[in-house]
């Protein structure tokens, strides 16, 4: 794991290789990571897009789990190893998005699954606006998902369902 700061704000950046948080990092709790465990494997297929990340809000005691994701086909793997050298730039992270792993329901066909959601005011302490612009730079793409089963809203802002 590498502290680092992109687009202004502070990330606590796991590459691949790390996988998950523990429960306590840098003398923090890690919160929101609850049903990591029995999600390892299904995690482990979905890496090609997406990277865990600790993130602090407003306790300084504790860190919040979150999954960035990525739209733009950067090589990940390429990622981790600047991220770790040191060597990446802010233009690496313009088109990720920070997200929360959880399962999602279909309200129309009752489809259940695993999704990555943008929460509504997603702040990005340290950098006032990126939540906004990030938002819009995935609106502009139509970059949410729907229903795999029935093509239905999910009425969330999923950017990636994971597969099972
Ligand atoms: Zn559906």
């Amino acid at each position: 794991m590498k502290q680092i700061q992109a687009e202004g704000t502070s990330y606590i950046y796991f590459t691949k290789a790390e996988g998950i948080p523990e429960a306590s990092v840098m003398s923090c709790k890690v919160e929101g990571i609850a049903d990591l465990e029995a999600l390892e494997s299904l995690l482990k297929s979905n890496m090609d897009d997406m990277r865990f990340v600790l993130s602090k809000l407003l306790r300084p005691d504790i860190l919040y789990f979150y999954v960035l994701h990525w739209d733009d086909d950067t090589d990940l793997n390429k990622l981790d190893e600047r991220v770790l050298e040191n060597s990446f730039t802010d233009e690496d992270f313009t088109n990720s998005v920070k997200t929360q792993l959880g399962r999602t329901k279909c309200f129309n066909c009752n489809w259940v699954g695993y999704t990555l959601v943008m929460r509504p005011a997603e702040s990005y302490i340290g950098a006032p606006g990126l939540e906004q612009n990030k938002l819009a730079l995935r609106y502009a793409r139509h970059g949410f998902k729907n229903c795999p089963n029935c093509g239905g809203s999910l009425r969330q802002d999923v950017v990636k369902i994971l597969k099972p």
